[in-house]
């Protein structure tokens, strides 16, 4: 704990949930403010991977409505015991032969990152009469060890999927490298509106760039003041995660 607050900068009570989110939501505020947006362009996600439900029901009884989660099967099991009105956000990897289980239920699919996926995400929205809201996962840094596609490949995709049906570009995402510094990432949030800029500009049919989901625990606010609509907060909410070996 004090290693991860020494490494971010940063200091965080793990216990404390409702003060962890009145501090997460107060810096975004701040950083709103000094970007002359407003707050309220921010959606606040709660990553809750790996953490019981009885800490996701807190994070709700504060109002949070966003759920981040990186694993089909967790997302499934926490999506029948928590209330229906959350909005859940699949953030992490997402294997072709899992899409049927979650396309009706979530909101947001942050981890769209090849055709291939895009198709089977369609196919499966067409079977269940539903359409799907995705964001291409881009690997700004080109780090080897991120899915995500590369600069140059956003475009393309974007194109080839904006003729499927029943699924729908609302922007792009990015998980930027772990740094000392959250200034280091600026490049890379700034970069990533660059490309939403982009493409914007080409008035793709079916698709928006409203969308960037970027920030996490130890950059959020630098990622705000680069436009961010969506940022990822877990470890900041939920305290450090622990992994089963
Ligand atoms: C785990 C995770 C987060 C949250 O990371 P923290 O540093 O704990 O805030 C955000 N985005 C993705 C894609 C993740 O997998």
């Amino acid at each position: 704990m004090e290693e991860y607050e020494a490494e971010w900068g940063i200091t965080m009570n793990e216990y404390s949930i409702k003060d962890n989110i009145e501090e997460v939501k107060n810096n975004i505020a701040a950083a709103c403010q000094e970007a002359g947006r407003a707050p309220e362009e921010v959606t606040l996600i709660a990553v809750s991977k790996t953490k019981p439900v009885e800490l996701l029901r807190e994070a709700y009884d504060c109002g949070c409505r966003d759920f981040g989660e990186n694993k089909v099967q967790e997302l499934l099991d926490k999506y029948e015991v928590m209330p229906k009105d959350i909005r859940w956000h699949m953030i992490g990897h997402l294997q072709r032969n899992k899409v049927k289980y979650i396309v009706d239920k979530v909101a947001l699919i942050h981890s769209v990152d090849s055709l291939r996926l895009a198709e089977e995400i369609s196919r499966e929205a067409v079977k269940k009469d539903t359409c799907v809201n995705i964001l291409i996962e881009v690997n700004v840094a080109e780090e080897e060890t991120k899915f995500g596609v590369t600069c140059n490949e956003v475009k393309q995709l974007v194109q080839d999927i904006a003729k499927l049906p029943n699924i729908r570009v609302k922007g792009l995402m990015t998980i930027a490298p772990f740094v000392e510094n959250a200034e280091q990432n600026r490049p890379i949030f700034s970069k990533l509106r660059k490309i939403s800029v982009d493409i914007m500009e080409e008035n793709i049919d079916n698709i928006t760039m409203e969308i960037l989901s970027m920030g996490m625990t130890g950059d959020y606010a630098v990622a705000v003041s680069e436009g961010a609509a969506c940022v990822r907060v877990g470890t900041g909410i939920f305290g450090v995660r622990q992994y089963m070996p």
